[in-house]
Formats: structure tokens, C-alpha cells, sequence
């Protein structure tokens, strides 16, 4: 009998706090999402607009988190253009993006000697380049 009315008295209130918690907690993985692609679109518009500044910028986790999984990059010296899924990007989670930057080379216009730098053009969501267009940057050395 006493059993059965805390189950009355303490089972309903528990259930709903735990609901509470849990619908809570998706509610501000929810706005965190959204935080990082806000920033990561403010970002990238300003690459796209402005040219920079590159910093600071979002990291590889948070465009990511954000839905904006692709990294449009253009080869500074023959302009061929690519997009690089950032899930494949061999960095921690917490690189910012423009560090990137930095490891980018073009493989279209390579020599044995030389590989040409590339710079970040913007964020998208999709691919918007085909892969076959490009022989690189290869993931692999971003
Ligand atoms: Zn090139």
C-alpha cells in the first residue's frame, strides 16, 4: 500500500522532470546547431564577399555541426576550383578553418616540383563542385 502511493505521489512529478530534461537538453543541442551554422554563414559570407578577414573563424567541428560540411577551395594559380567534404578532413575537431588554408594545393596544375597554394572561397552546405573536375586537393593533405 505504501509502495503504491509513492508511486502516486513521486511517479507522475519524476516522469515529467525527466520529460522536462530530456526535451530540454534536444532543445539546446537544437540552438547550439543553429549557433554554428549561424556563425559558420556569417563566416563564410564574409570570405565570399569580403575576401576576409579568415580569422577568426569557425572550426572543422562546429561548420560541421552546423550542416555546412563542404569547403569550396580555388587554386591561386590555374583557378580550377573545388569542393573538399570536411568530414573526410584528417584534423581535430576543434582546427579552426582557416587553418586549412595552409595545407591546400592544387594537384590540376602540379609539377613534380611545384604545387600551386589554394584559398578558401566559402562554406556550402552540398557539393556544388563535382569531384571529377578536380584532382584535388587531396582530403588527405588538407
Ligand atoms: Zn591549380
Amino acid at each position: 500500500m505504501g509502495t503504491k502511493s509513492r508511486e502516486v505521489i513521486f511517479g507522475s512529478r519524476l516522469r515529467g522532470l525527466m520529460m522536462d530534461a530530456a526535451s530540454a537538453r534536444e532543445e539546446a543541442i537544437a540552438a547550439v546547431r543553429r549557433a554554428d551554422r549561424a556563425e559558420a554563414e556569417a563566416w563564410s559570407l564574409h570570405m565570399e564577399g569580403f575576401g576576409g578577414p579568415a580569422q577568426p573563424s569557425p572550426t572543422l567541428g562546429q561548420c560541421l555541426n552546423g550542416g555546412l560540411a563542404w569547403l569550396e577551395v580555388e587554386c591561386l594559380r590555374c583557378k580550377t576550383r573545388a569542393s573538399l567534404n570536411l568530414l573526410y578532413v584528417r584534423r581535430r575537431r576543434e582546427t579552426p578553418i582557416w587553418q586549412l588554408e595552409a595545407s591546400l594545393r592544387c594537384r590540376a596544375c602540379a609539377t613534380p616540383r611545384r604545387r600551386a597554394p589554394a584559398r578558401i572561397v566559402k562554406l556550402t552546405a552540398e557539393r556544388e563542385i563535382a569531384q571529377r573536375e578536380w584532382d584535388g586537393p587531396d582530403p588527405d593533405e588538407v
